[in-house]
């Protein structure tokens, strides 16, 4: 579905984002991974050469909040490939503080890496995009950024951040052959998952009609799907992959 597309994904390391560049490489795109360290960037890398020498997977570990190391990364896709047909915004860090004691700094940390990691990273890809006449852009929200949650209200607010982002940079790149799409995933078996106390999770799990969390391959699918040519005329959109979880 992706043959000979070149494709960025952030927060590659793991969980969804690594489970997108697979299914990304399994239909044939080539695929640069951005992860926030050399270490664990080297292992995923490491981990999808092993798993089949003829993957062309690379890896990157720019600050994604600074616009000028993102131009840099995006700038080293181009030498390689000479352009970027697929970004997917992913990297992403959760937040669980009651608003009572919730710090300045860890709301503004959040906000750096789930939204302006987001603008700066669509920034360059469109660029590239415009210049080569059409891409796609997506991003991962949450059901978070449709129902918020009863505490970490930094985290809800990033994601209808990226919702914003999402139904707005479609509007504007359109006419640029650039569709912008987000998925927003319910729970899923993450190790971001791990970090989330039993009695918060207990009764959002108790309420999905689907009777189970979601894995991150299910949340891959929808990635591959709105990346390639089956979603031509989907932008936009903001897409629950969810088990129809209510919030
Ligand atoms: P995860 O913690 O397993 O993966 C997060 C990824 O983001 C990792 O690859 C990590 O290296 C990367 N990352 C974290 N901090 C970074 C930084 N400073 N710079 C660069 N990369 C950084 O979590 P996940 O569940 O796979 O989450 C991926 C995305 O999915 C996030 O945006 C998250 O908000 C979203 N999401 C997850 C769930 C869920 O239930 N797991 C639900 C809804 C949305």
């Amino acid at each position: 579905m992706l043959d000979g597309k070149v494709a960025v994904v952030t927060g590659g390391t793991r969980g969804i984002g690594f489970a997108t560049v697979k299914r990304f490489l399994e239909n044939g795109a080539s695929v640069f991974l951005l992860g926030s360290g050399e270490e664990s960037v080297g292992v995923a890398v490491a981990k999808l050469r092993a798993e089949d020498p003829g993957y062309q997977v690379d890896g990157l570990w720019p600050n994604l909040s600074d616009a000028a190391e993102v131009a840099r990364a995006f700038g080293t896709v181009r030498g390689r490939y000479g352009r970027l047909d697929v970004l997917v915004n992913n990297a992403g860090i959760a937040a669980m503080d009651s608003i009572y004691s919730y710090r300045p700094e860890d709301f503004a940390r959040i906000m750096d890496l789930n939204v302006t990691s987001v603008f700066t990273c669509s920034q360059a890809a469109a660029r590239l995009m415009k210049e080569q006449g059409g891409g796609v852009i997506l991003n991962t929200s949450s059901m978070a950024g449709l129902y918020g949650q009863s505490t970490g209200c930094g985290y809800p607010a990033s994601k209808f951040a990226v919702n914003g982002l999402t139904k707005s940079l479609a509007r504007e790149l359109g006419r640029d052959g650039i569709r912008v799409n987000a998925v927003a995933p319910g729970v899923i078996d993450t190790e971001m998952m791990a970090g989330v106390p039993e009695t918060l999770l207990a009764p959002v799990v108790a309420r999905i009609p689907l009777g189970r969390v979601g894995r991150p391959e299910e949340v891959a699918n929808a990635f591959l799907f709105l990346a390639s040519g089956m979603a031509s005329y989907i932008t936009g959109a903001v897409l629950s992959v969810d088990g129809a979880t209510i919030g």
